[in-house]
């Protein structure tokens, strides 16, 4: 029996999502999404996401470690007493670059696990990197799902999702999370670098050639990540800055209205 009816995604932890799928295209990333579910559990609010680090970076392989759901928990603890709304953990999110945007089995046995554990647990794909065939434009298609077992076999389910006015009160949240992307790249690239040179000594040449390869990859991570999430969030800034001034002068206007009418002591 399916009884969630509807997956409303905050605009914000959209643009975490995209620009977490975005941030490479040789393997999947993933996350896990935070939000509320409704009394009749019938649809499920994102309001914010927590990005994982991949341990195990072979192809179709998205397992969650459990010290991760324990950590993704007491985020979202965390997030409940700072908002006072019933905030948990919703579901989990990964891409799919170069590859259709539907859930392979592996995906769709572990949504089944974690709907065994929770029935509303949703799972969101974001396949990333696809071109489109007659205009050859870069294309992004998400998906909501479920998994459904059949008597013969388990598929899944769509859940109709929209995208949804972010809270005012998780935007700083959300922002956190984006400017983590960065660093947990930095951070896995420096401990590829280690493993790589650990143990190996005196060999000059190798040790500038492995200094050379983690430089240009940090690099990398700057030009092509950094350095547009900072061009995004100035461009952000300053439309609130706009808008703030805009309020302001609205509420000025208000005030003089309330004044002309004798209403203000
Ligand atoms: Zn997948």
């Amino acid at each position: 029996m399916q009884s969630l009816q509807l997956v409303q995604l905050s605009a914000d932890v959209f643009t975490v999502c995209l620009q977490h799928a975005l941030a490479t295209e040789r393997e999947e990333i993933m996350g896990l999404l935070i939000g509320e579910v409704d009394d009749e559990s019938t649809v499920v609010s994102i309001a914010a996401s927590l990005i994982l680090r991949r341990s195990d970076k072979k192809p179709d392989r998205v397992e969650i470690s459990e010290e991760q759901l324990v950590s993704a928990t007491i985020f979202a603890e965390d997030l409940a007493y700072k908002t006072g709304k019933p905030l948990r953990v919703v579901g989990w999110y990964h891409s799919h670059p170069h590859i259709t945007v539907w859930p392979s089995h592996v995906d769709l046995d572990t949504q089944a696990m974690y709907q065994q554990m929770d029935s509303s647990f949703v799972g969101l794909i974001f396949a990333v990197f696809l071109t489109e065939q007659s205009t050859k434009a870069h294309e992004v298609q998400v998906t909501c799902f479920q998994s459904v077992e059949t008597s013969s076999s388990r598929s899944r389910i769509e859940i109709p999702l929209v995208i949804v006015q972010p809270q005012n009160a998780l935007l700083s949240t959300c922002f956190e999370t984006l400017i983590q992307l960065p660093k947990i790249f930095d951070e896995e690239e420096n401990e590829t670098f280690s493993k790589e040179t650990g143990g190996i000594e005196g060999d000059f040449l190798t040790e500038q050639h492995n200094e050379a390869v983690r430089t240009i990859a940090l690099g990398h991570i700057a030009e092509k990540m950094t350095r547009p999430m900072m061009e995004v969030l100035a461009e952000r800034n300053q439309y609130s800055k706009t808008r703030l001034q805009m309020l302001r002068n609205y509420h000025k206007f208000l005030m003089g209205k309330l004044e002309e009418c004798g209403l203000l002591l």
